[in-house]
């Protein structure tokens, strides 16, 4: 194993979140057991076997690692990986991998796909991704993650089994889908993303921005930014109805303790002990 950049890891039932995101410097997220990742921003040694990657925007430090990526899961024979990235970012990214192929001298195989607000990306019988609108400073994007399960309609309740086959078998639909958003990523926002998207304040596990907490530091400035201030959260307190939050992508403004400092002063318990900070 090789130990080159931070990864914090929180288990919360059978899903693993695995990351560390730093604003200006670098983000990456990945859900081993889901097999996807959002952004590249770097990528430690451990992410490379994750095949599917979500990325929210094109800044720097979520994207710059892209390259890499590609470049050593072609060199540990893996297969090609495929990245869903904002509409116009695709022909931009496919461009720089041509011209990093020719001064690396090296292939760079991957499926690169489009996805804008609305669409959604089947991973799996079982697991669906949507995407919505986020508020940044270039086009952006969110994620839901969602559990999909078939569950049996209530006229159907109390029906002995036969029965039920019976009538599944003569075409009639007796289920339902029952859809459970598990874990939801933000990305760079103004509150304005997770407004938009009201999944987002019922995941079991969000993952969002909260760039900016000193008191000084006002909201409106920061809104202009697309960014996050801790005072946003606050307004919005009653809305988070997730198990857990995990705030992320600090401002390199702040030290941790600083950080600490201003989110007790605010949220002495914490959201009932629901909000984790990733320094
Ligand atoms: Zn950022
Ligand atoms: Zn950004």
């Amino acid at each position: 194993m090789i130990h080159n950049l931070p990864v914090k890891t929180l288990v919360h039932k059978d899903l693993t979140i695995e990351g560390y995101s730093r604003a200006a410097v670098q983000t990456y997220w990945r859900i081993p057991e889901l097999k996807i990742g959002f952004d590249l921003g770097a990528q430690p040694w451990s992410f490379m076997g994750t095949p599917t990657w979500f990325v929210s925007h094109t800044h720097m430090d979520h994207l710059v690692a892209l390259p890499v990526y590609v470049a050593r899961r072609r060199m540990m024979k893996m297969e090609p990986p495929t990245i869903y990235l904002p509409e116009a970012a695709v022909e931009p990214v496919q461009r720089i991998l041509r011209i990093y192929s020719r001064i690396d001298r090296g292939r760079l195989p991957c499926t690169l796909l489009p996805i804008k607000p609305g669409d959604e990306i089947e991973l799996s019988r079982e697991h669906v991704v949507s995407i919505s609108a986020t508020v940044h400073t270039v086009p952006s994007l969110g994620f839901v993650v969602w559990q999909r399960r078939r569950k049996l309609k209530p006229e159907y309740f109390g029906l002995p089994g036969t029965e039920i086959r019976d009538l599944r078998l003569s075409g009639v639909e007796v289920t339902s889908e029952l859809r459970l958003p598990r874990v939801a990523y933000l990305g760079d926002s103004t509150p304005e993303g997770l407004d938009a998207c009201p999944a987002m304040y019922e995941a079991e596990v969000l993952i969002m921005e909260l760039t900016f907490v000193a008191p000084k530091h006002r909201k409106d400035k920061i809104h202009k930014f697309g960014h996050m201030h801790l005072d946003d959260l606050l307004d919005r307190r009653q809305r988070f109805h997730n198990e857990v939050v995990i705030a992320s992508h600090f401002s390199t403004r702040y030290h941790a303790r600083q950080v600490e400092t201003w989110i007790a002063k605010a949220l002495p318990d914490r959201m009932e002990g629901r909000l984790q900070l990733w320094l």
